[in-house]
């Protein structure tokens, strides 16, 4: 599929949905200062370090929202295509999930190169920047217990991984899951953002914070 590309804020913002549980992956790219960074390089690296390539941008760093294999497939990809060897960024409470592949066997991968092992450890409060745009870390257990967003105030903006979804949220029942736990993440990290905040998830289209607090029926208690 053609990779969706658009604007926000100064930053160029590429979208791929990759890999067999069609994971959103996004580049991130800084036309002023051609560096870019990748969130969730989910399969095929090989595409997403192409397409910074093609608009001449380089790939400064790798941040997983959480180590899930279908988050960090495309990893090894990319650091193949390109000579320099480019951290990772991951919070270390997931850590012991990259390194067992990320449930990779699980899902009926026998063979999976997870790339180099993070160097970076993400923690609430951490500032990241792209260019001149800072993203803040925010730890955001309970689809996983490192789980992590990446959210720009300056951008409206929140990168959220498989925490929650457009009408939906993330699954509790694998490794590091806890159900309380993910519903309070979404109330301390998510409901507390203004209400045109747009949310940039692991799956599917994009959504608002006032959209999922109207209309979610997870948010809104309708399921519970
Ligand atoms: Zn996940
Ligand atoms: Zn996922």
């Amino acid at each position: 599929m053609t990779p969706e590309e658009f604007q926000l804020g100064n930053l160029e913002i590429v979208t791929f949905e990759l890999g067999l549980a069609m994971t959103n992956s996004y580049l991130l790219g800084d036309p002023d200062t051609k560096s870019a960074i990748v969130i969730d390089p989910a399969w095929n690296g090989e595409q997403i370090a192409g397409a910074a390539l093609d608009r001449g941008w380089q790939i400064n760093a790798i941040w997983l929202t959480h180590a899930h294999f279908d988050h960090f497939g495309g990893v090894s990809g990319i650091e193949k295509s390109i000579d320099t060897p480019i951290p990772v960024a991951l919070h270390p409470l997931d850590l012991p999930l990259w390194q067992t592949h990320g449930g990779a066997g699980f899902f009926g991968i026998t063979e999976f190169d997870p790339g180099p092992e993070p160097t970076i450890d993400l923690e609430t409060g951490m500032e990241l920047t792209l260019g001149k745009t800072r993203f803040e870390v925010r730890h955001t257990p309970g689809h996983s217990l490192g789980h992590v967003i990446f959210v720009s105030e300056e951008l409206g903006a929140v990168f959220c991984g498989d925490l929650i979804f457009s009408g939906s949220v993330g699954r509790t029942d694998l490794q590091g899951g806890d159900w309380n736990t993910l519903l309070q993440s979404i109330r301390e990290e998510i409901l507390v953002l203004p209400d045109e905040t747009r949310l940039f998830t692991g799956h599917g289209p994009p959504t608002t914070v006032g959209k999922e607090r109207r209309s979610n029926p997870f948010v809104t208690g309708e399921i519970l």
